[in-house]
């Protein structure tokens, strides 16, 4: 990895970029673990039009990885190869529309999108209130909650694909499925259409509230966790599995399955990447020898080991 090289490369080739980029920037803190190595160039885009030139000036063989607030990723240690891409402020407008719509830049996190729908008497994406995402992490990973996701609330969305062609997505052409997105690996979200019912503001607020205290009541929401670590398997919960293979509190140096909710992991002071990926893995190994089931990792795994 040379950042500084890749990063004077970049800056030699892209004479009308507006956006940011920083040479090894540290990922650890942009994400909820705290662990993991540096980018090797981090890119902060000004708005969609820098991003496009960005995707469509640069090689194609320069990797190209988004993140968004890493409440879902667990980064290795030796860091990520190319280039991440985090959006800011340029992808941060809240839009009200007519028919109870609200459009949204990806960079908006979840919490502001319910905040935003209650303000605006918008029913229905309360859900939000309890995923410490953005909104580009939510279309990815069709976030969901309180017995709703991400694509029963979306019309459609805005996305940048790597040679910095701009598409618009309908529903349907993103093929969602359980945490599950269809749409094409290099495509970065920009915009998000979301659709509720008329409500009370007051009503839908209080039914936010009540969200975040159940959250409170069951959930490690104040450690450094990835959230949800497997996917539920089909007729199963993860937790249980996890319980019945006896690793509730399991640690691997400062990584540990978390005694309040385990199928999450913590990082209780210096865990590394590779600490929370061995303690996943040895999760996996004893589920599996204990139900016969296989558990698929929710949280996404980038970059390399040290
Ligand atoms: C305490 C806690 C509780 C949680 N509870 C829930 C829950 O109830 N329900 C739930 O669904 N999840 C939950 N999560 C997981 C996480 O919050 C969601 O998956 C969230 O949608 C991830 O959003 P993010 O912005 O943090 O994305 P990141 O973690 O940064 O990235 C996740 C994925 O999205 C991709 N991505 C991010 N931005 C973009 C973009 N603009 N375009 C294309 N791809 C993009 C990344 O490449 C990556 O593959 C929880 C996490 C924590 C820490």
């Amino acid at each position: 990895m040379n950042g500084a090289a890749l990063e004077s490369r970049l800056m030699a080739s892209l004479a009308e970029l507006r956006g940011r980029l920083k040479a090894e920037a540290p990922l650890k803190d942009l994400t909820w673990f705290r662990a993991g190595g540096p980018a090797e160039v981090l890119y902060s885009p000004a708005d969609e039009a820098d991003l496009a030139y960005f995707l469509r000036e640069t090689s194609s063989g320069i990797p190209v990885t988004v993140i968004g607030l890493g409440s879902n990723l667990l980064v290795r240690d030796g860091g990520i190869e190319g280039v991440v891409i985090r959006l800011g402020r340029g992808f941060g407008e809240i839009k009200i529309e007519e028919g109870s719509r609200l459009r949204v830049g990806t960079a908006v996190p979840d919490v502001k999108v319910a905040s935003a729908a209650a303000d605006a008497g918008i029913s229905g994406l309360s859900f939000y209130r309890g995923i410490p995402g953005c909104v580009g992490g939510a279309l990815r990973m069709n976030g969901g909650a309180h017995g709703r996701e991400t694509k029963e609330v979306l019309v459609e969305a805005r996305a940048v694909d790597r040679k910095g062609n701009v598409h618009v997505l309908p529903l349907a052409e993103l093929h969602y499925a359980y945490r599950h997105c269809g749409a094409p690996e290099d495509f970065i979200f920009t915009e998000a259409l979301f659709h509720g019912e008329p409500g009370e503001p007051a009503a839908i607020l209080a039914e936010m509230e009540d969200i975040a205290a159940y959250r409170e009541q069951v959930q490690p929401i104040k450690s450094r966790t990835g959230g949800s670590t497997f996917k539920n398997p089909p007729g199963h919960k993860a937790w249980q599995l996890i319980d019945a293979a006896g690793c509730r509190g399991l640690a691997v140096g400062d990584a540990r399955v978390s005694e309040m909710h385990c199928n999450f992991l913590i990082n209780e002071g210096n865990a590394t990447g590779a600490d929370l990926e061995e303690l996943g893995e040895t999760v996996c190994a004893r589920v599996k020898e204990s139900s016969g089931v296989e558990l698929e990792w929710e949280i996404k795994r980038l970059g390399v080991p040290a």
